[in-house]
């Protein structure tokens, strides 16, 4: 169990006088004093600690469908929680208050993985979820807080900017993630997102491996990762690779952090991502960040029937027996 003053982190292996960490694709090689790109982590004299190890930055009790999480035990909320950093950089990021370490220190609490499991209970919630800033940054704290809870339902809203053994290990205590897809070429992850894609569409591909719940956000940025051949490949890579049945949610740019010079994305661009999704095969397109009338409806495959209506946080379930469309008897993919 976690000492509460320095917490040792996972993966990481001596360097000389330093360190290198393993927890994600960056491989920071650090010298005692030195901080990861993430500010997650700080190399010390004897080890490398996990920093940022029950540092809390925010907490809210939310939809399950803000994550956004459709296909996930529709209609509940979950606990959410936050805490700082994050081991990409985008230029849009709506939460760079918390995952940019050095935006000014933003104030956290220290919460043991008892008084954060306490505080969920408390509420209660039984769904678990780590968002906000990157929670892959957060491993050791995210196992011990599921190992003080190993009923509780763990969600993850990730970047996917993560190695295979940590996030393999997060997907044996998971039950859903949320995984961005930033754009679909190297060029934008590394512009944007000072990342790389082909590390995000790994991790993708492990997590479905792995058989834990899997949707995925593309946030439709005008002019930058926008267009139909962009598009279109991220849908058939998600057909090809994953499974048409993978729900992927289009949703609407809003100006932000350093891309205040960039439109908010017209709803006609978002509409038209999604009718590439159906287009290209998916069975489950849904729009963020626009009020629709039917965006965020699911509709069942086979029959065409709606099965859950959603207009903003509303949801209704009126056409599901079980896991069944109650019209047709085709399976919908949806946890209950
Ligand atoms: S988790 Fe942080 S310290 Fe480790 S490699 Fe990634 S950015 Fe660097
Ligand atoms: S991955 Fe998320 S939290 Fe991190 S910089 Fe990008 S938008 Fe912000």
């Amino acid at each position: 169990m976690a000492n509460t003053d320095r917490v040792e982190a996972r993966f990481y292996t001596r360097d000389g006088d330093g360190y290198v960490c393993g927890l994600c694709p960056h491989a920071c090689r650090l010298k005692p004093g030195q901080y990861g790109r993430c500010g997650s982590r700080r190399a010390d004299e004897d080890m490398l600690v996990a920093y940022s190890y029950g540092k809390v930055s925010s907490m809210c009790v939310d939809p399950v469908e803000k994550k956004p999480l459709f296909h996930y035990r529709p209609h509940s909320r979950c606990f959410s929680v936050g805490s700082v950093g994050c081991n990409i950089r985008c230029r849009h990021c709506q939460n760079y208050s918390i995952s940019m370490m050095s935006y000014g220190k933003k104030r956290t609490t220290y919460e043991s993985p008892r008084e954060l499991v306490g505080m969920c209970r408390h509420e209660g919630q039984d769904i678990i979820a780590f968002t906000y800033n990157e929670p892959g940054i957060w491993f050791e704290y995210i196992m011990d807080v599921m190992a003080e809870d190993p009923d509780l339902h763990l969600v993850l809203v990730t970047n996917g900017f993560l190695n295979e053994e940590p996030l393999r290990q997060l997907c044996h205590v998971a039950d859903a993630f949320n995984m961005d897809v930033k754009g679909f070429t190297e060029e934008f992850y590394g512009r944007i997102c000072d990342g790389h894609l082909a590390d995000v569409l790994r991790s993708a591909e492990i997590v479905h491996e792995e058989g834990v719940h899997l949707e995925l956000t593309y946030l439709v940025i005008p002019g930058l990762n926008d267009s139909e051949d962009d598009v279109g490949r991220f849908c058939e890579w998600v057909r090809d690779t994953l499974d048409p049945d993978v729900p992927v949610h289009f949703t609407r740019f809003h100006p932000d952090y350093e891309m205040t010079d960039v439109p908010m994305t017209p709803v006609d661009t978002v509409m038209r991502c999604r009718e590439i999704g159906m287009e290209r095969g998916l069975n489950y397109v849904y729009v963020g960040n626009v009020l629709t009338e039917d965006g965020d409806n699911t509709y069942c495959p086979e029959c065409g029937e709606a099965v859950v209506k959603r207009l903003g946080y509303l949801v209704n379930v009126v056409g599901l027996d079980g896991d069944r469309c109650s019209n047709c008897g085709h399976r919908i993919p949806i946890i209950r």
